[in-house]
């Protein structure tokens, strides 16, 4: 039953992308609650909390995935630009200037 270090890594990836939604609906939540502190009708309050739930899913899930889609190689950690034949174009180039 013992997990291997490749087993290890994506469960830990989908439990911070867990804790992350969690957070979000708390924050929906509070901003629900504040919608009805302000006097507004309870359905309406819902709708809007929902629609901007909705939205910030969207708009994660597209980020991510045009992430994914501009990291191909991966990204370099120094500067965090993308990595091109395994090499940062940036930092690399640097590298080379100061020998
Ligand atoms: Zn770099």
């Amino acid at each position: 039953m013992a997990l291997t270090f490749y087993q290890y890594k994506p469960i830990q990836n989908y439990l911070a992308f867990k804790r992350k939604d969690f957070l979000l609906i708390i924050g929906i939540l509070f901003f629900l609650i504040g919608l009805m502190g302000v006097g507004l009708p309870p359905i309406y309050a819902i709708i809007i909390s929902l629609a901007i739930y909705f939205g910030i899913r969207i708009f994660v899930g597209r980020r991510k995935k045009m992430i994914e889609e501009s990291v191909g190689e991966g990204i370099c950690v120094k500067c965090g630009s993308k990595i091109e034949n395994q090499k940062c174009p940036i930092c690399d180039r640097k590298k080379f200037k100061n020998v």
